[in-house]
């Protein structure tokens, strides 16, 4: 806890004013989870943010996938079981989207490079009531994005379900129906509505679909593919929603992220898989690409539990490149690869 004191105070000394608003973006973890942020962590940066006169609510939006997070009172009642309460945190606990996750408003990207397939992005509510954003990061692999730091937490945690769909449209779940049984529960499963049994087997209303992937992930005949190119776009569009939230900020955004219980998924499964290296430390910056990079960085460089080795070990436990996200968020001027990394 000194740590954070001593790597956090400098980055935030140079953002947060007396008299801020100030959103603490976390990432709460889906119920099952057990490698989600500790909140003694959060209380910690909370408490820091207090003493500088800063107005604190700690935050993060309702999942675009159907589990114990896809409304605001279901995501209160998860932080509550994990930890998470105005009481221990120090600080209120607000869903950033509203209650059934729709309650935002769009920034139109002004700077649009390698093929991203978004031109706006609905960000969630909450960020446009506050002053300062500090985003704490957990960093561990993702089926799809090969890893998940600063970048995919203000990208695709920051938004709406419209603006997450939007970046998830490249990830449209494919039909085929020799694989099919028809036994109806991607239907009976589809929180949107989307799906209908055409016959004795299901079709998707492609005006619906907001492609959450609850179809593709719960089929027991496995039915469902996706795109090829499905991994590759979804990154890319990650940076340039990353983007857009930072431009609500004009830049000055405060970031830690933590190198601890590093497994192989998000927190958003409710079985994170196998841990990849040991705890390697925090990070702090104001700069969300060269933390990513350094993050990569520092967990290829860590002895590892398997026989994987880097550049980009996530990238190939998860068929992808992690670099990809990086490489078009430094086109798109948000930061830089390159970083001088100063131990504490
Ligand atoms: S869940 Fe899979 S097997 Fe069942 S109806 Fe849907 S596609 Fe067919
Ligand atoms: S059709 Fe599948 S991907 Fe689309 S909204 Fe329904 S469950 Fe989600």
């Amino acid at each position: 806890l000194n740590g954070i004191e001593r790597i956090s105070a400098e980055p935030l000394a140079q953002t947060v004013s007396v008299g801020d608003r100030v959103a603490v973006k976390v990432p709460i973890g889906e119920y099952g989870n057990l490698n989600y942020l500790r909140p003694l962590l959060v209380r910690k940066v909370v408490d820091i943010v207090k003493e500088m006169g800063g107005k604190p609510f700690v935050t993060d939006t309702t999942t675009l996938y159907p589990n114990r997070r896809f409304t605001a009172s279901e995501y209160l009642k998860t932080a509550a079981l994990h930890g998470y309460t105005e009481k221990t945190i120090g600080a209120p606990i607000r869903i950033a989207d509203g209650e059934k996750g729709y309650d935002g408003a769009i920034i139109p990207l002004t700077k649009i490079v390698d093929g991203c397939s978004i031109k706006e992005v609905e960000v969630a509510r909450a960020f446009f009531e506050v002053d300062k954003l500090v985003v704490l990061s957990h960093v561990k692999g993702h089926e799809f994005a090969g890893f998940g730091g600063a970048i995919k937490n203000l990208a695709m945690g920051c938004v709406t379900k419209i603006g997450k769909a939007a970046q998830h449209a490249a990830n449209r779940p494919i039909f085929n129906d020799e694989k099919c049984n028809s036994c109806n529960q991607c239907v009976e499963g589809c929180r949107f509505g989307a799906m209908t049994m055409l016959g004795d087997k299901p079709a998707i209303d492609q005006d619906e679909c907001k492609s959450c992937l609850n179809c593709f992930f719960n089929c027991p005949q496995k039915a469902y593919s996706l795109p090829k190119n499905a991994k590759e776009v979804l990154q890319i569009n990650l940076a340039h929603a990353a983007s857009a939230v930072i431009s609500r900020f004009n830049g000055k955004v405060v970031y830690l992220n933590f190198l601890q219980d590093v497994v192989d998924y998000c927190d958003c499964v409710e079985r994170g898989g196998d841990r990849l290296v040991n705890d390697v430390g925090i990070l702090s910056s104001i700069d969300p690409v060269a933390i990513d990079k350094a993050s990569l960085d520092l967990i290829d460089k860590a002895p590892s539990f398997k026989k994987l080795e880097g550049p980009d070990r996530f990238g190939h436990i998860h068929g992808t490149s992690s670099y990809i996200q990086l490489n078009t968020a430094e086109k798109l001027g948000i930061g830089k690869l390159g970083y001088e990394l100063v131990t504490i």
